[in-house]
């Protein structure tokens, strides 16, 4: 099998029917029982009763809300094993099990897929998703402003984030980003930046991009340290915040500054997978440059298509990473001693030290299986399939009376052509007729034949598709324009 053939014939599903959730949800279990039902009795309750009232998000090709991606067969396979063999990864045992090993490689080959070298960087670890990866952006470019700014050896990591601060004179941390989306605000909560140190520094008319001198004029505030994010590519849009010499600008205004430059790739990252041809220029140009950022986050339970939750964060600064996520003083949990290491060739960091959790669930290993399967080949075929159904679909929406495609573009000299070529897997737009927009979405799901998810677009409400999963294939691009047109006629 390989990644363009389905799993089942025929379509399945997007979601159940109300009367299938309704009778679910009467069904689980009200209370604890006081003597167990048993495993019989219970594996038959979530065949019957639970599974019918999930939704096909992973399943079903046409799932085509928020970003979700499915389970190559690959993938399944090896989940089902990671739940088997129960591996908790967190510290190198190399002469007890090769679990970090399997990281270690299926690590080395995302670096290969999306061409940046694994020994480059040397901060890297799976997390559970993009936010989590942010986070881990932030906690490591908090503390490289500080020091950077002069606090030397009093680094947050150990002193915490006021007093650092304080002993360095500084007197703030700011993000600056455009187009961000929601979870870099949670991520400045969780590491004591605070939500409202998100600063949008977006180009008027333009707003996925830089404004260049704006971005320096808060670069060079007084007193301020600043992280500096990329949105890559942002989720309404599916547009690209930079090209290659938009990250070489951004490079060394942040290397001037002493600012940190983390980009959000959660699901434009395996745009870094596509063939360098006219076709793809514009997300060519869009994940260009990103060799030169201080740290990554990408998601695999969006376009790698592994279960959830997996999502992968990649950095250049190993020791700044251990020294903000080092677990010290638990001698339990010591790494491997070097007569431990001896008989490997290279000595892997113990995952407990590169990132939020200890114990760990194995999530390396769907990574590494799907990527052995299906190869650089699989899932740049699979891309390019992703791709062409929402340029399909953006030609369809582009040509009809009954639609708008969104963004609007920024002059009437931007040719369509050229506004396809912008079309990564995402295509947003709305109904013409304002009445019709606001029901659209229900009207399109109310089909269940396809399922879109909505959002707001200036002020007005729109819709989304988000082509992710790995059975997406041509003959979609039919059924999408006879709901489409049938929905507006
Ligand atoms: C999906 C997404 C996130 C959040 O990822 P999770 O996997 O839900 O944690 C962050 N940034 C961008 C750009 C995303 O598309």
């Amino acid at each position: 099998m390989d990644l363009s053939s389905r799993l089942k014939d025929g379509e399945i599903p997007v979601l159940p029917s109300p009367e299938v959730i309704r009778t679910a949800r009467s069904k689980l279990l009200p209370t604890l029982p006081e003597t167990g039902l048993g495993a019989d009795h219970i594996k038959a309750h979530l065949q019957n009763d639970i599974v019918p009232g999930l939704n096909r998000s992973s399943q079903s090709p046409k799932y085509y809300g928020f970003v979700t991606g499915g389970v190559t067969p690959a993938a399944a396979f090896a989940d089902n094993i990671v739940t088997e063999t129960d591996q908790n990864v967190q510290v190198y045992l190399p002469q007890e099990t090769i679990s970090t090993d399997v990281e270690d490689r299926a690590l080395r080959m995302v670096c290969e897929l999306l061409d940046l070298s694994p020994d480059e960087w040397s901060h890297k670890t799976f997390t559970t998703g993009a936010t989590a990866s942010n986070v881990l952006g932030l906690a490591c470019g908090r503390d490289y402003v500080l020091q950077t700014a002069g606090a030397g050896p009093l680094s947050i990591a150990e002193y915490g984030l006021l007093e650092a601060s304080r002993l360095a004179g500084i007197l703030k941390i700011q993000i600056l980003t455009t187009v961000p989306h929601s979870s870099l605000r949670k991520a400045a909560s969780i590491v004591g930046l605070g939500r409202a140190s998100v600063v949008d520094v977006g180009l008027s008319g333009q707003p996925h991009l830089f404004d260049i001198p704006r971005l320096e004029a808060h670069l060079k505030e007084w007193g301020i340290c600043s992280i500096v994010v990329v949105s890559c590519a942002e989720v309404n849009t599916g547009l690209f915040a930079t090209d290659g010499t938009d990250m070489r600008a951004l490079r060394e205004l942040c290397n001037t500054h002493g600012a940190w430059l983390h980009v959000d790739a959660a699901f434009g990252l395996l745009a870094r997978a596509l063939p360098q041809t006219e076709e793809y220029a514009s997300l060519n140009a869009g994940v260009a440059g990103l060799e030169l950022a201080d740290s990554i986050a990408g998601d695999a339970h969006k376009l790698l298509n592994v279960p959830y939750d997996c999502g992968m964060f990649l950095s250049r600064h190993i020791e700044l990473g251990t020294s903000v996520f080092g677990n010290p003083n638990a001698a339990y949990l010591n790494t491997a001693s070097s007569e431990n290491t001896a008989s490997t060739d290279r000595t892997i960091p113990s995952p407990l030290s590169l990132g939020i959790e200890n114990s760990r669930r194995f999530r390396a290993l769907p990574v590494y299986a799907t990527l052995a399967a299906y190869g650089r080949e699989g899932y740049r075929e699979m891309l390019e399939r992703q791709i062409k159904l929402a340029r399909g679909i953006a030609t369809y929406l582009l040509h009809s009376k009954g639609y708008q495609l969104l963004p609007q573009p920024s002059s009437p000299a931007v040719s369509d052509a050229r506004r396809l070529q912008d079309i990564y897997i995402i295509v947003l737009f709305r109904a013409t007729d304002e009445q019709l927009n606001r029901t659209l979405v229900q009207r399109l799901n109310a089909t269940r034949r396809l399922y879109v998810s909505g959002t707001q677009w200036e002020g007005a409400p729109a819709v989304r598709f988000a082509i992710a999963n790995w059975q997406v294939d041509d003959q979609d691009l039919n059924i999408v324009k006879e709901v489409l047109s049938g929905t507006v006629s």
